[in-house]
C-alpha cells in the first residue's frame, strides 16, 4: 500500500466531545457533520458521537441528515438548514428531520408539503442577524411569525427553534448580532411560541462566550480538534486534532526522499517550501508538492516504505498549515480527497 492514509482517532474525538460538553453545559452541543464530518468520515464519526451521548446533530443538508439518521437511530435529533425544495421537505418529514427555515416562501412550502403529507414539520426559524446569508430580515420577522402561527394552528408546522449564524470575527459585531437575536426571541415569545432550541453560536463563540450559548450550540471544528486560525490554542481549548494524514516514502535520493501524497490527495501545492513533515527520524522540509508525490529533504536515514506524518498529531496541525496560507483548518481537512483511505483507531 503506497497511498496516503487519513488516520482518525475516535478516542480522541470522544475526548473532544467530553471537553465540548463540559465547556458549553448546560447548553446542548449540536454536532455539525457537514462536508463528510469535516473530511473525517460521516458514519464512524456519527456512530461514535451517538455512543458518546450526542443526541443532536447538524447535518447541513437533508441528504446528509438521512445518513445521520441511518447511523444515529430514531432518537437522535437532526437539524438540516439547507433544503432546496419539495423532495427535500418530504424526505425530511419522513425521516423526522428538523428543518431550518430562513424565508417566508420556504416556510409556506414546508407548510404545504407537511399538510399534504398529514405530518407536522418541526422548523427552526432563522433570523438574519447581520450576515445576510439567508434568514428572515428583522423587518419581516413579525410577518414570518404570523405566518408560522397560522401554520402551527393548522398543525402543518411547529416552530421548535429559532436560530442564526454569526461571523465570530469580532466581539462587537457578534454582540450586535446577539442583540438582534434576542429581540427576535422576545417577539417570538410574545407571539406565544414555546421554544425548545434557541441556537446562535458555533465553536468559537460557544467556547469563549457564555451568553452566546442559549439552549444549544452548533459545534463542528472544535469537536474535531480544529482550532480557529489566529485563535486560542488546542491546549487552552482542551481539544486535540483527531486526524493525521500519513504517507509513505516511495524513493530515496541523495539529500531527499519522495513520499506518496500530493495535491491530488488534497495537500495544497502552495505549501511547498513552507511546511515540514515528520518521520521517526525527525522533521523534514517539504521542497516540492506534485500531483501525487511530494519531495522532502532528508539525510540518509529514510528508506522506502517508511511512514511520514504530513499533518496532525506529531506534526503541524491542519490549522498550522492553514495559517501559512491565510485560510482555516477546516479547509485543509475537507480538501483531503475521498480517494485517501480513512482508517479509524
Ligand atoms: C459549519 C457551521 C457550524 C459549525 O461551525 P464551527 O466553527 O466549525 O464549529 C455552525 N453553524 C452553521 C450554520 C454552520 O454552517
Amino acid at each position: 500500500m503506497s497511498g496516503p492514509e487519513l488516520r482518525v482517532s475516535l478516542d480522541a474525538f470522544a475526548d473532544n466531545l467530553r471537553a465540548v460538553r463540559a465547556r458549553v453545559a448546560p447548553a446542548r452541543p449540536m454536532l455539525v457533520v457537514k462536508d463528510d464530518a469535516y473530511g473525517q468520515g460521516l458514519e464512524p464519526i456519527v456512530a461514535r458521537a451517538a455512543a458518546s451521548g450526542i443526541d443532536l446533530f447538524g447535518s447541513f443538508d437533508v441528504a446528509t441528515g438521512l445518513r445521520v439518521r441511518a447511523v444515529a437511530g430514531a432518537s437522535a435529533r437532526i437539524f438540516a438548514w439547507q433544503s432546496t425544495g419539495e423532495a427535500d421537505i418530504t424526505s425530511a418529514l419522513e425521516a423526522d428531520i428538523d428543518l431550518g427555515v430562513g424565508d417566508r416562501d420556504f416556510l409556506r412550502l414546508v407548510g404545504a408539503v407537511a399538510a399534504r403529507e398529514w405530518r407536522t414539520a418541526r422548523v427552526h426559524l432563522k433570523i438574519d442577524t447581520g450576515l445576510h446569508r439567508n434568514g428572515v430580515r428583522p423587518e419581516h420577522w413579525s410577518d414570518a411569525l404570523d405566518e408560522a402561527r397560522a401554520l402551527q394552528r393548522a398543525g402543518a408546522t411547529r416552530v421548535v427553534g429559532i436560530w442564526s449564524h454569526i461571523a465570530e470575527a469580532s466581539d462587537a459585531e457578534d454582540d450586535l448580532a446577539r442583540a438582534r437575536f434576542d429581540s427576535a426571541l422576545t417577539q417570538a415569545q410574545d407571539a406565544g411560541f414555546t421554544l425548545e432550541l434557541r441556537h446562535l453560536a458555533a465553536s468559537a463563540a460557544a467556547f469563549a462566550r457564555e451568553e452566546f450559548r442559549y439552549d444549544a450550540v452548533r459545534i463542528g471544528a472544535f469537536a474535531y480538534g480544529v482550532r480557529s486560525a489566529g485563535g486560542p490554542g488546542e491546549e487552552m481549548l482542551g481539544v486535540t486534532p483527531i486526524a493525521q494524514l500519513r504517507a509513505r516514502v516511495l524513493r530515496v535520493d541523495p539529500g531527499e526522499a519522495t513520499i506518496g501524497v500530493g495535491w491530488a490527495h488534497g495537500l495544497p501545492a502552495a505549501l511547498a517550501g513552507r511546511m515540514r513533515v515528520r518521520s521517526t527520524y525527525g522533521e523534514h522540509d517539504v521542497t516540492g508538492i506534485g500531483m501525487d508525490e511530494t519531495r522532502i529533504a532528508s539525510s540518509a536515514e529514510l528508506s522506502p516504505g517508511d511512514e511520514v506524518i504530513v499533518f496532525g498529531p506529531g506534526a503541524a496541525s491542519a490549522t498550522d498549515l492553514a495559517e501559512t496560507l491565510g485560510t482555516v483548518g477546516e479547509e485543509i481537512l475537507t480538501r483531503v480527497s475521498p480517494l485517501v483511505g480513512r482508517t479509524y483507531l
